[in-house]
């Protein structure tokens, strides 16, 4: 029997055993994924990671062009249907960077990482983009310097209670607790005129091993570039929110965009912080904002007075998407899109070139398996995207480029960025929880080889509470987290309302060369995967993923935990006023009562925190009624699935259909047409990045975020929206019931 033969007899045994609507399991064909698992070959990671990284690549630079022209020769050759897409896009690169302190005593930051005998692409320096925050405003400061921990909004109500006032000033911020554009966007609405950011060794460096080239972690000189662009707001090109940058796109001027911060930032490292905060006077830090530095770390306002000057090229680039598309054979129309990005800060070995090459050994192997004879159902499309590193540039102008067909068309998006040694993770839409955890359940750990599944969850229970621990050992499908931002998924599931997931492994790397010019081959062939078997591991898992997806008889989306959690996030969001509630009264109380006067130490400044109107009760009624129906309609199509499954019988081919149709239009009836308040580009109700955290998800963004900033008006408005959508959802999930149990 030749390997076609084969196939085809797998292919009947696969529709066969269809009839379990809801698990991807069932139409496994295993002997497939085997063929696949053989193809893959550590080597090919290994030697595209090399030349990849052999320059730094970031966009707009030669080897960003040169690895794009590899990438689609490549995709070409292995019988994708490859073009290269390109869009014109504001990408602005440091001309003057100059950080000195003037008092009390004088010091010139180096703001450079020097090259490394042991390191052989850290001596590139000319091609090199040095450390920057991107789309920072041009600014020529000088003030009083403030630390402020990690400069999220809650720790500027800590200065106000030691009566420091960061207006006029210069701020110090350490990376961490926040994405980073957080910080230069928190620290101008309070009035600062110019933002520092720092890797502190404590989160980043010596605290946690060896640095480099000794260790992996980041060394004193490391610092981590990076995109300061307000994403929450809107991603991709600053100058085209919401349209692709194409040649004729009508563009902002630069003064009209509200994504770039109003004040100048620059990061550091903790060699150049050092001084800095060696310098400050003022209150000591609360204990929670202490860092590894051996120094005391003080709040100042100064004696450290400090000299910011950054300014840009404010110039345009090309970016180039490669799309690589293998058309699918049944439903060519139902498309199952698979992207990482390819651009870096400077050589990117880890970030994203280790995704990167494992996504193309995957795309090598199912590519492959097509010239071999079989043919996926629906359509594969591989892309390496361009932009990633500024804002999410290449995903979502071809997102936006392309969203009316793609809201048709697209079925599932599966991203992926950096990758390393250790354990399983995803995130993403939960009606793909039970799809993602029966992948990870045929997926081997390379260095344990237990499944990658049961790896992860002995981490969890080791990790968790007491009531993590229960859940655990009794509930079926371990929990995948939602999504906010940080990589190319959030154009697709956000912006459009595509179901989307985010894949990788990591967590035994060693951190520390991120964003840093040590982000290099030579860092991660020692500490990041050495032998790339975390690579094929990865490349395993969203093959698998790839493949059942594109090959199911119907698309496994499944309603059971989604629901299951939209439960716990209205449970959630309904605890948060009513905890809040109960805080403000006790904070009014203490208040009342002269109790932090009283507890303060008479010597040093304290003012109290202000009184807080009462929390009002928030109806919560539509939401709870949302939430009954879409539980009702789920059990009814958790039975009707059931039934069907014991009866054996396999839905006709037009029932097929028209449940994908279903599954498709499932994520983006979660979408509203008006978006989030105050950033319309954001129309997902139940996920979104939170608008002071950046990369971290609020759930139930609308609700959540109005009650977390006592907007009780808009929060009742966002009540109504969210449960507006939960009975959309429900309704899609009832149609879905009623044709399974057609008799
Ligand atoms: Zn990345």
């Amino acid at each position: 029997m030749n390997a076609r033969r084969r196939w085809a007899v797998l292919v009947i045994v696969a529709l066969a055993g269809s009839a379990g609507l809801t698990y991807a399991q069932e139409s496994v064909d295993t002997l497939l994924e085997k063929k696949f698992d053989g193809i893959l070959d550590p080597g090919n990671l290994r030697s595209w990671m090399k030349e990849l990284s052999s320059h730094p690549h970031h966009v707009g630079s030669r080897h960003d062009r040169e690895n794009v022209e590899m990438i689609s020769r490549l995709f070409r050759s292995w019988g994708f249907d490859t073009r290269v897409e390109e869009f014109s896009v504001l990408f602005p690169t440091p001309r003057i960077r100059l950080l000195e302190m003037t008092a009390p005593d004088t010091f010139r930051a180096g703001l450079a990482e020097p090259p490394l005998p042991e390191d052989s692409t850290s001596g590139l320096t000319a091609e090199e983009l040095p450390p920057y925050n991107c789309y920072s405003a041009d600014g020529d400061v000088t003030g009083d310097l403030v630390y402020v921990n990690y400069g999220v909004p809650k720790d500027y109500e800590e200065l106000d209670r030691r009566g420091i006032d960061v207006k006029g000033k210069i701020v110090i911020a350490r990376y961490g607790g926040s994405w980073r554009g957080i910080k230069p966007k928190v620290a101008a609405e309070h009035g600062a005129i110019g933002c520092i950011i720092y890797s502190d060794p404590r989160d980043d460096g010596y605290f946690n091993g060896d640095v480099y080239p000794k260790g992996a972690y980041r060394n004193r000189f490391g610092a981590q570039r990076g995109s300061v662009l307000d994403m929450p707001i809107y991603a991709g090109d600053p100058l085209t929110p919401g349209v692709g940058a194409t040649a004729d796109a009508h563009r902002l001027k630069r003064e009209e965009v509200k994504v770039i911060t109003t004040i100048p930032v620059l990061p550091v490292s903790y060699s150049d912080a050092l001084p800095l905060l060696g310098a400050l006077a003022g209150p000591v830090a609360p204990v929670a904002w202490r860092g590894a530095l051996p120094i005391t770390y003080h709040c100042g306002p100064g004696p450290a007075r400090v000299h910011l000057h950054v300014t840009s090229n404010w110039d345009m680039a090309t970016i180039r998407d490669v799309i690589g598309v293998l058309p699918g054979r049944t439903r060519p129309d139902e498309w199952i899109v698979r992207g990482n990005h390819q651009d870096a800060w400077v050589c990117g070995a880890a970030d994203p070139l280790s995704g990167l090459v494992a996504m193309m050994e995957e795309a090598r192997a199912v590519g492959l398996l097509a010239r071999g004879g079989w043919r996926p159902a629906r359509t594969i499309v591989y892309c390496a995207w361009d932009g990633e590193e500024p804002g999410l540039l290449g995903s979502t102008e071809w997102v936006e480029t392309h969203q009316a067909e793609l809201e048709r068309k697209a079925a599932v998006y599966i991203n992926s960025d950096g990758n390393g040694r250790g354990f399983f993770s995803a995130g993403g839409s939960h009606t793909l929880e039970k799809f993602v955890n029966g992948v990870a359940r045929d997926v081997d750990d390379p260095e344990t080889h237990v499944s990658v599944l049961a790896r992860l969850k002995a981490l969890s229970l080791l990790e968790g509470s007491a009531e993590d621990r229960k859940e655990l050992r009794e509930r079926a499908d371990l929990r995948i987290g939602a999504l906010g931002s940080g990589s190319d998924y959030s154009p697709f599931l956000q912006h459009i309302g595509v179901a989307a997931l985010n894949i990788g492994y990591g967590g035994e790397n060693g951190g520390g060369s991120y964003h840093s010019a040590y982000d290099s081959f030579d860092h991660y062939t020692r500490f990041g995967d050495p032998g790339f078997v975390y690579g094929i591991t990865q490349a395993r898992t969203t093959g698998r993923m790839v493949l059942r997806l594109a090959d199911a008889p119907v698309l496994p989306f499944d309603f059971g935990d989604f629901t299951e959690t939209i439960g716990r996030y209205v449970g959630e969001v309904i605890k948060l006023a009513d905890d809040m509630r109960a805080a403000t009264e006790e904070r009014n109380r203490e208040i009342g009562d002269r109790a932090f006067t009283l507890a303060a130490d008479p010597t040093q400044v304290w003012v109290d925190p202000p009184r807080r109107d009462p929390v009002p009760h928030l109806d919560f009624s539509p939401l709870q009624n949302a939430l009954d129906r879409l539980q009702r309609n789920t059990a009814r199509f958790t039975d009707a699935a059931g039934a069907l499954r014991r009866s054996g019988r396999t839905p006709s081919e037009p029932a097929c259909r028209a449940l994908d149709a279903l599954y498709m239009s499932f994520e983006r009836s979660l979408t509203t047409a008006t978006g989030l308040p105050g950033r319309p580009w954001y129309v997902h109700a139940i996920y979104a990045p939170g608008k002071y955290t950046g990369y971290g998800v609020k759930t139930l963004p609308g609700v959540r975020e109005a009650i977390e900033t006592r907007k009780w008006k808009e929060a009742g408005e966002q009540i109504v929206v969210a449960a507006h959508v939960l009975e959309k959802a429900a309704g899609i999930i009832d149609s879905a019931a009623e044709i399974i149990a057609r008799p």
